[in-house]
């Protein structure tokens, strides 16, 4: 078993990214922007939004949060969108999901200016993905692409079985896999809820995706040896034994599958960072320009 260092990745393209936004800075005299938008105070999420944060500043972007209460209305929120796709020092613009009930993440999704729409969630960036022409992709399939590049995992020919069809992961996951590129050309299976005997059609899997969001859903019994694993899971459970006071668990039963698999992500340490990758470099294309002008 060997193990795909998400830790070990995303510090070296940080630094490629790093010394591409200082270049962008010394040419322009402004540093790339992005904006995330929050609303309320989900624990998870605040988490996220800061880590965020703290990866721009890290690789020297500018970064702005917005923090909302949980009782903004969603024309205040839509307002507050347009106004930010008009603003030119703004190159990329977030929302953080989950939305409260009362405001619709599908209105919010296609308020975002595509072209700063750096999560890779506007159906004018899916749908460019699905036709294999330049566009945001959701940064964390695309993290997770990266990391597959960076190991020379050969992925062609291979049969990859997802698990979970989320617009934001499983899904775009499917696409990228299956796509005529490299990594790519895979045959792949798309699971959810609904599948009949997931367990014999991840059985098959050469390539397994989890991104379930149930802690060690993935059981050793469910995985060929020398399958490649990648676990998108992140379970949040309340711990006494870390500093943050929780502790995090993947979709994938990492100490029984570890040792049947050829390559394995942990958790944490393996996708959550290559997500943030996966941003970083959308927001850097979206200040330069390169995907659109
Ligand atoms: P969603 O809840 O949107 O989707 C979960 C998917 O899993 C659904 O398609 C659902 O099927 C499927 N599913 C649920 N139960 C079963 C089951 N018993 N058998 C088969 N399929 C099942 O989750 P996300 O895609 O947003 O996230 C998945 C996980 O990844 C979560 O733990 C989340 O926290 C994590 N995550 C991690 C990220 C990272 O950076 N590492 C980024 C984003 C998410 P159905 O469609 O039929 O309901």
């Amino acid at each position: 078993m060997k193990l795909l260092d998400g830790k070990l990745v995303s510090e070296k393209i940080k630094q490629d990214i790093k010394a591409e936004a200082a270049e962008f800075t010394a040419k322009t005299g402004r540093k790339p922007h992005l904006v995330a938008i929050l609303v309320g105070h989900d624990g998870g999420s605040e988490t996220y939004v800061a880590s965020k944060m703290r990866n721009c500043s890290l690789v020297g972007f500018d970064s702005s949060n917005l923090h909302y209460e949980d009782d903004v209305t969603e024309a205040e929120l839509l307002e507050r969108i347009r106004e930010l796709n008009a603003d030119p020092e703004v190159d990329g613009l977030i929302v953080q999901l989950p939305l409260p009930a009362h405001i619709d993440p599908e209105k919010v999704t296609e308020a975002i200016d595509y072209r700063k729409d750096v999560d890779g969630f506007h159906p004018v960036n899916l749908g460019r993905m699905l036709r294999n022409l330049p566009c945001f992709i959701p940064a964390t399939p695309f993290g997770i692409m990266l990391m597959l590049e960076h190991y020379r995992i050969e992925t062609a020919g291979k049969h990859a079985v997802v698990v979970g069809r989320s617009n934001i992961v499983g899904s775009p996951m499917s696409v990228l896999l299956a796509r005529n590129a490299n990594p790519g050309n895979c045959t792949v299976t798309l699971t959810h809820s609904r599948t009949n005997d997931l367990k014999a059609e991840v059985l098959r899997a050469d390539i397994i995706v989890a991104a379930i969001g149930r802690k060690n859903f993935i059981t050793a019994d469910m995985v060929k040896p020398g399958a490649i694993v990648i676990d998108v899971g992140i379970n949040r459970e309340i711990s006494t034994q870390t500093k943050s006071g929780y502790k995090l668990y993947g979709d994938v039963d990492f100490e029984q599958v570890a040792p049947k698999s050829s390559w394995i992500t942990p958790v944490p340490g393996g996708v959550g960072l290559m997500t943030i990758i996966g941003l970083l470099k959308n927001t850097l294309a979206a200040a330069k320009k390169t995907i659109y002008s």
